[in-house]
């Protein structure tokens, strides 16, 4: 049978059932959805010396054997295969493999091989953590596609299927883009970008391959973020006619601080008056712990004495049931009812809630993304709040929008953007920010420290947990061999490392996978006994609020931006004891330490945010998947200049743009 991008992926040759399950699984089903499974990174065939130059950085070794693998034990008995190798300038390199004691009876003194990896640098010797090998000689003009696995299915298998259907599925693929864009900003066309991306001729290509991608995923956001202002620009609803928020500020249990005030007073003015109003889109940007909740409070207050009610949106289970908590202190003394709905509330509750949600009493419902789901929910409704994830998500902005109602709209970004990006993505004029923390806030104290500190590291948690203290582990992989690599700890590793060093310390382990119940009893417990430690991934990030909690530890802290850094040292330091940041890391490579170091000087997320645009690029900023930002998988080539790019063509192409043309993007941003 003729392959088709429609065809089921079970029908490729060489996919049986339970291949087919996995890839299903993994979100595989059709040639399309393989075709878009896109090469994690790429191999150049160039192979180069050995030299601190290279540390760091993913690159190929053309390596001979000078003595015979052996079996070493390495901390915590794991075994593994090491022996030395040389370049042809004789420098020498330690390889050790992981999980690959096999390798033993492969691997011969006196061999050739072409090993591909992250070199690192300790102590002035050179090592090589569990490298891919190749015997045949690479291609130096080559660039090499190296596939993520799905599930039980290899990168290589994938990458064999891909290689089978592309050339014959290829000219199907059809353009996203309008054309005239596509010439106009000079990219390459969809089925060429595809192309390119599984079998790059060049550097070049695969640039111009990915640019085309991020190009499309800001030209998307940009022109339905346009559409919809537009949208609203002519909209009018009625001004609240209340304005007095301070029966709410003087009943809170702090005084607020001019930031928080300020802030407050910028939504009034937007909300209240006499006359018909545009809807209010505003982002409320502040560091961990400026007090951005207090803010939003008072702006669902405004709108509750208003008789109007608030849908506020947080990004994970925890963080809703959290701020339901926190709002429902606020709000008691004006018994303005809060209500939770996540994915886990119960049909009979539901109904509890659909029955309040329906009366024209106001009320506040918090919640995951369940409250989208949730259709009854419009009615009376003034105001919407979105608590960010700790990236920038891009989609969520509108997705109240989409509901279909006009109302105002807040948005909190957990993760300061830094100004010049947040330029481009909202207007001018509605961003408010909260640059100053509550008063006694003392500074986290924060050490940068090489992994031979470990030991001691552990003797000072037990010390802080006599003294009745919390602290967190963050790790960047939940399991040993993960993708990532074996040289990152991995938190089921450190659990077990926090068990054996630390066996008066009750502690605790918490993951992303983990579903959300078992995630709930484990940070409650963490709240709620004596638990001393806990060892995380970095699901931990958003918003927890612990204040017994005085010591972050961050394994490999290299692997984090600055931002996300800042985020996890916010979670502690919300007490009143001096609180600690230990950035854990042996890495060697010179703009990893720099940025290590700038974090333990600097405690301003607004200047971290420009460090990382400047350094990483904007990228940081979109880097996840679940941001929504379609583009998510190359953010690591993107620019502020293609931000600036995309944002001017989707100005210019609304300008021309038929009706035909604007449809696409219409079906996705409600227009009212
Ligand atoms: P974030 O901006 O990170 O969301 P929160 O709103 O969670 O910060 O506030 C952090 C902590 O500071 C909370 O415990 C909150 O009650 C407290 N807080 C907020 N504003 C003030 C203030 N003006 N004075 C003292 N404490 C405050
Ligand atoms: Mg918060």
């Amino acid at each position: 049978m003729a392959l088709s991008l429609l065809t089921p992926v079970g029908e490729i040759k060489g996919i049986g059932p339970k291949k087919e399950k996995a890839l299903a699984d993994g979100g595989i089903r059709t040639v399309r959805d393989l075709l878009w499974h896109f090469p994690k990174r790429y191999r150049s065939g160039k192979c180069y010396p050995v030299s601190s130059e290279r540390c760091g950085s993913y690159a190929g070794f053309a390596l001979t054997v000078i003595s015979q693998p052996s079996v070493a034990f390495g901390q915590g008995g794991r075994r593994f295969l090491r022996f030395l190798a040389e370049d042809e300038n004789h420098t020498r390199v330690t390889l050790l493999f992981f999980h690959q004691i096999y390798l033993k009876d492969q691997i011969h003194k006196g061999d050739l091989l072409y090993c591909y990896g992250v070199l690192q640098e300790k102590k002035n010797a050179f090592y090589l953590f569990s490298p891919e090998r190749f015997d045949k000689k690479p291609d130096p003009e080559k660039l090499y596609p190296i596939y993520s696995p799905v599930g039980s299915v290899t990168g290589k298998q994938i990458e064999k299927w891909i290689g089978a259907c592309l050339v014959p599925t290829l000219g199907e693929i059809a353009e996203t883009l309008p054309d005239r864009v596509v010439s106009d900003n000079h990219l390459m066309g969809l089925a060429e970008a595809v192309f390119h991306l599984h079998c790059p001729t060049n550097e070049n290509s695969l640039k111009r391959a990915k640019a085309r991608f991020s190009f499309e995923g800001f030209f998307d956001f940009s022109v339905k973020a346009k559409l919809f202002s537009r949208s609203q620009s002519t909209v009018r609803i009625p001004a609240f006619p209340k304005s007095d928020t301070k029966p709410f500020i003087r009943s809170l249990p702090f005084s607020l601080t001019a930031a928080q005030l300020r802030v407050i007073d910028e939504i009034r003015r937007d909300l209240t008056g006499s006359e018909d109003i545009p809807p209010m889109h505003r982002l409320i940007q502040g560091d961990v712990g400026s007090g951005k909740t207090a803010v939003c409070a008072a702006a669902a207050y405004l709108t509750a004495i208003n008789k109007k009610s608030t849908l506020m949106m947080a990004p994970t289970e925890i963080l809703a049931e959290q701020h339901a908590k926190t709002f429902s202190r606020f709000m008691a003394p004006f018994s303005i009812p809060v209500l939770l709905l996540t994915g886990s509330t119960k049909a009979a509750e539901r109904k509890a809630i659909r029955s309040i949600t329906c009366s024209d009493r106001p009320y506040i419902l918090i919640g995951t993304h369940a409250l989208l789901e949730e259709n009854a929910l419009c009615h009376n409704v003034g105001l919407t709040v979105t608590d960010e994830q700790h990236r920038f998500g891009v989609r969520q902005r509108n997705l109240f929008g989409e509901k279909g109602g006009a109302f105002h709209s807040l948005v909190m970004s957990a993760t300061p953007i830094p100004r010049s990006l947040a330029m481009f993505l909202y207007a001018k004029g509605s961003i408010s920010i909260i640059d100053e923390l509550p008063p006694g806030r003392k500074n986290v104290k924060t050490c940068y420290i090489g992994e031979q500190k470990m030991p001691e590291l552990y003797g000072f948690l037990s010390e802080e947990y006599k003294k009745g203290h919390k602290a967190y582990i963050v790790c960047p992989l939940i399991e040993e061999g993960e993708d990532g690599g074996p040289d990152l700890q991995s938190a089921a590793e450190e659990f077990a490392a926090v068990k054996k060093e630390l066996p008066a310390v009750p502690s605790l382990f918490l993951h992303g996978k983990m579903k959300h119940e078992e995630k709930k009893a484990v940070m409650d417990q963490f709240r709620n006994t004596d638990a001393g430690i806990l060892v995380s991934t970095t699901v931990i990030e958003v918003g927890v609020d612990v204040p017994e909690a005085t010591v972050m530890v961050i394994r490999n802290a290299e692997r984090f931006g600055l931002s996300q850094l800042h985020q996890l040292r916010g979670r502690v330091g919300r007490g009143k004891d001096l609180s600690f940041c230990f950035l854990v890391s042996s890495h060697t490579g010179k703009a990893a330490r720099e940025r290590l170091k700038k974090l333990s000087e600097c405690h301003d997320g607004f200047q971290l945010a420009e460090y990382d645009l400047r350094t990483r690029g904007p990228g940081e900023f979109f880097g996840t998947r679940q941001s929504g930002f379609s583009g998510a998988e190359f953010t690591d080539d993107l620019s502020l200049e293609t931000i600036r790019e995309a944002s001017l063509a989707a100005d210019f192409f609304l300008e021309k743009a038929s009706p035909e043309e604007l449809r696409c993007y219409e079906k996705d941003v409600r227009l009212n």
